[in-house]
């Protein structure tokens, strides 16, 4: 693409044989410069690709002396003739290698300091990375992934309002609005003492577009959530979130689908098969220990819990549940004791084993267990079982983290697969202990499943909400439910979760009188487009698919934010500070 303007003809990735013997203009980045006795290259480089400036002291003065002046990241604008090389200097390696600029004039447009760190240099300190951020996204693999994540959103937004969905935007100040986690929140100058809430995500709001008639909605929203951050989490997080009324499961996730099917085919070309497959909760938890089970292998969890349950092991006789993996190879005890080491990182106890090594099994437990038990088992000839113990949820937990190890350490997974996977029928509540009351597991405004719709109050613990996820890869990319428009039911969910009426009329008082006001069924879904651009892209570092993203402190070590304010700002708020550390 030509972007003819008055700084530049052509861009430095459009330099081709085709141009060669035209006059053109580039302008640009120095990416290198090499003086070879009296002739000084310099690579100029956009984001389009790069370019070798020539500059000869004889055909021009002028360019050459000022050329030996030039620094790494210096901004160029260079006019001269495209050339072809001669052979011996052609560089296979860039596709602009067969030629190059010889430059007439040469204008020096702006100046760098010296660089923190070269833009070709690896394995650069994050923080560094993060303060320089500028110069870090001039960087091939930045400039890549947020292009590819424009390029997704771009996709996004044809395909949600060629479907008639409404691109409608919803307050950032605004009430708290649950989805699990810490609220943040600005104090109001205007109303002394009182503070709004960041929204978690625009879920209140979503609901309220759809009682007020606007049918389809869909926003790429970003949504505040005060964690303790990890490796993949952010705190503002950018999701596609969409909502429909009279809401068709089966016309939501085909929506979905054909939208994931058309950005994977846009943005890599490749061909994802849908629609794609379901797995209710129950079943990901059994058979991978895991609610977004990665199943791009098997190594599936097993369950012995029935034959053994009057073993001779005292752990196996009393456990909840006994449950293993059939690990297709045998270790040894070093490699057992670091498996080992790492089940206990997850909450196990231990990790018991049998190898089934040379006709013998090696295994500390082997003594204690019957031939029946061992029948159950069925080790063969060449496998590793590795067991756990415990309670249901601590042997999915530590068996489900085991297998995802296992399937990298061992070569299991097809890295080049992407499997899409819907997990549906969630639990609906489930108990804090601590607090001693039930929590929702998705949000309090998810419904329960048909079957669970009069019976929920009686058996929290087993209610099945109408929620579902979207998995890619043991991913999460998001997920969603259908929702409660009759106020009573929602009352009830309130109830439930011990809101008291006084505490329910002041925190979504206004969600229960818009539902009381002629709401239709509605449901919809939330993606994580930052989650989304970390699978299209191949990328692990979550803050590498964000342009300006914080640190794992949920600092910004650019700007400096959070940052302190003034005395007289927060006079102004009526706000005291205890103590600043
Ligand atoms: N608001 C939900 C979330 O952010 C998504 C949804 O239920 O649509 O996870």
């Amino acid at each position: 693409m030509t972007p003819s303007s008055t700084w530049r003809t052509h861009m430095c990735g459009d330099a081709r044989a085709e141009l060669v013997g035209e006059s053109i203009t580039l302008a640009g980045w120095a990416a290198r410069r090499r003086d070879h006795g009296g002739l000084v290259f310099v690579d100029l480089r956009d984001h389009t690709g790069v370019t070798q400036l020539v500059l000869n002291p004889e055909s021009a003065p002028e360019a050459a002396e000022l050329a030996h002046g030039i620094r790494n990241e210096f901004v160029l604008r260079a006019e001269g003739k495209l050339v072809a090389r001669s052979p011996e200097t052609v560089n296979p390696a860039m596709p602009t290698g067969d030629v190059e600029l010889a430059v007439e004039r040469l204008e020096l447009v702006s100046r760098s300091t010296p660089l923190p760190f070269q833009l070709d240099e690896e394995n650069v300190d994050e923080t560094l990375r993060l303060r320089y951020r500028w110069l870090d996204l001039r960087r091939d693999k930045l400039q890549r992934n947020i292009r590819l994540r424009a390029q997704m959103v771009g996709i996004i937004r044809r395909d949600m309002e060629k479907a008639g969905f409404l691109d409608i935007q919803t307050p950032i100040l605004f009430k708290p609005t649950p989805e699990g986690a810490r609220d943040f929140v600005v104090p109001s100058r205007l109303q002394p003492g009182r503070f709004y809430a960041l929204p978690q995500s625009p879920q209140i709001l979503k609901q309220l577009t759809m009682v007020a008639g606007f049918d389809r909605y869909y926003q790429i929203a970003i949504c505040f959530r005060d964690e303790d951050l990890r490796a993949d989490r952010v705190q503002e997080i950018t999701q596609l979130d969409v909502e429909m009324s009279f809401p068709d499961q089966e016309l939501l996730f085909e929506l979905m689908e054909r939208m994931f099917q058309r950005i994977w085919r846009e943005c890599l070309g490749v061909e994802i098969e849908t629609p794609f497959p379901r797995m209710t909760f129950a079943e990901a938890d059994r058979r991978f220990g895991s609610d977004k089970p990665e199943t791009r292998f098997a190594l599936e969890l097993e369950e012995v819990t029935p034959a053994t349950r009057g073993s001779e092991l005292g752990v196996f006789a009393r456990a909840e549940a006994v449950r293993f993996l059939r690990v297709p190879r045998v270790f040894s005890r070093g490699e057992l004791a670091k498996l080992e080491e790492l089940a206990k990182e997850w909450g196990a106890k231990g990790l018991a084993y049998l190898v089934y090594d040379g006709g013998e099994i090696r295994s500390p437990i082997a003594k204690f267990l019957s031939q029946d038990e061992l029948a159950a088992l069925g080790g063969g000839e060449g496998e590793t079982l590795l067991f756990a113990a415990d309670s249901w949820e601590l042997t999915s937990r530590v068996l489900g983290a085991l297998r995802l190890h296992l399937g990298r350490e061992l070569g299991l997974i097809d890295e080049d697969a992407f499997t899409f996977l819907w997990v549906n029928d969630f639990p609906m509540f489930e108990r804090d202990e601590d607090a001693g009351r039930w929590t929702a597991v998705h949000h309090p405004f998810t419904r329960p499943t048909e079957e669970w719709k009069e019976r929920f109050p009686e058996h929290p613990g087993d209610a099945l909400a109408h929620a579902y996820d979207l998995v890619v890869n043991g991913n999460e990319l998001g997920g969603g439910s259908f929702r409660m428009h009759e106020p009573e039911l929602q009352a009830q969910v309130f109830d439930l979760l011990d809101l008291s009426p006084e505490e329910q009329r002041v925190k979504f008082g206004f969600l229960l009188d818009a539902l009381a006001m002629g709401a239709p069924p509605h449901g919809g879904i939330a993606l994580g487009i930052d989650r989304m651009t970390m699978v299209l892209a191949g990328e692990p570092n979550l803050r590498d698919v964000i342009a300006f993203p914080k640190n794992q402190a949920a600092v910004d070590p650019m700007s400096g934010a959070p940052s302190e304010i003034t005395p007289e700002q927060l006079d102004e708020l009526g706000i005291q500070l205890l103590e600043v550390t």
